[in-house]
């Protein structure tokens, strides 16, 4: 990996962050607080939250094995995703390498950021090559992003893939693990120590079933997450959020439950969708949803919502041409689908 002070973008490098009230203030007793122009009436919410959200760190760090100094928590992981434009590719110069298909933020972020983006093909399993991924890059790619299990084919990749990546880069490669709660594949955090370029993220929207508060997680080394902190805006994670995400954490069991339930679901669902007249294919998947080649992808979407059952049309995108993506849901919701698919005529 290049030295971390070459990738980042000389005006980032240079930057002093604004120091918050909170920040200078770093905790010690106090009882008056006149330092942050809040109003002293309605508490708790006159208050501005913990810019560096340390007591949910701190419970966090041990669930997930790290250091709270190896954690960065964002307004969801599209937060992070967005900060690692700003805070590595200089617009106009630089360019990032991902797989295709894959989770369509990285390169909604890269149009925003004005940042060249790459696209590698999968293979027709739906697998990538550290190969061609690097022979894509050149001496302005800083970021590559790889999403496993990926979204939308639900498969996860080859772990000695990935490696290779990590040891022959030379810049930051982004493993995104939204589904790897529902994968018997290892995550990749246990790693932070082995690569100083790996940045890990993750969300509470899926197995922690917390899409509504808004709460994503970057894992990296202490040095880049501090570059993540010095840019982001100063109160990212509010009041709400954390309290909800800490009353959470301190009943995480229940997201084993769950997992341990939608994956039971996701099989049974699988079985019964392969034998619909209408399905011919069903793609192995890693993550609490399922991507199908079905006989006309558009008139079945319709007609689904029609019955007033939402899933996603992915014809459009790379690979996969009449395809369809479904959520795993609950068991009354998976058969509403299976019924009103059973009284499909094509
Ligand atoms: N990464 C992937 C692969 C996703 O599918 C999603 C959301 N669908 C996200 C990140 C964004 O998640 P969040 O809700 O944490 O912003």
């Amino acid at each position: 990996m290049k030295d971390l002070k070459e990738l980042i973008r000389p005006n980032i490098r240079a930057l002093k962050p604004y120091s918050s009230a909170r920040d200078e203030y770093n905790g010690a007793e106090a009882s008056v607080f006149l330092d942050a122009n809040e109003n002293p009436y309605n508490a708790p919410n006159n208050r501005y939250p913990d810019p560096m959200q340390r007591e949910l760190k701190n419970l966090l760090a041990p669930i997930k094995k790290v250091k709270p100094e190896n954690i960065f928590l964002g307004n969801g992981s599209d937060e992070a995703i967005d900060l690692v434009y700003r805070a590595f590719c200089c617009p106009g110069a630089d360019n990032v390498v991902a797989i295709d298909p894959t989770y369509g933020m990285y390169q909604v972020c890269a149009e925003v950021n004005d940042v060249e983006y790459r696209k590698v093909l999968l293979d027709e399993n739906f697998q990538l090559s550290a190969d061609k991924l690097l022979a894509a890059t050149d001496e302005h790619t800083k970021l590559v992003f790889i999403c496993s299990p990926n979204n939308p084919t639900g498969n996860s990749f080859c772990r000695a893939e990935i490696e290779k990546l990590l040891t022959s880069f030379q810049g930051l490669v982004i493993v995104d693990e939204a589904y790897s709660d529902f994968s018997d594949a290892p995550s990749f955090l246990s790693d932070l120590d082995a690569y100083p370029n790996l940045i890990v993220l993750q969300t509470f929207s899926k197995a922690w079933g917390c899409a509504a508060i808004r709460l994503g997680m970057a894992f990296a080394s202490k040095e880049i997450i501090e570059v993540f902190s010095k840019i982001k805006y100063p109160y990212n994670v509010n009041l709400l959020t954390q309290k909800e995400a800490t009353a959470m954490l301190r009943r995480h069991y229940e997201v084993d439950r769950w997992v341990k339930s939608l994956m039971e679901e996701r099989s049974r669902l699988i079985d019964e969708f392969m034998a619909l007249p209408c399905c011919e294919k069903i793609y192995p998947t890693d993550a609490n949803f399922f991507l199908t080649k079905v006989t006309d992808a558009k008139a079945i979407y319709d007609y689904l919502v029609s019955r007033g059952i939402i899933v996603r049309n992915r014809t459009t995108v790379a690979l996969c041409r009449d395809c369809l993506r479904i959520t795993v849901g609950t068991r009354p919701e998976n058969d509403a689908l299976l019924d009103a698919l059973r009284n499909y005529v094509g």
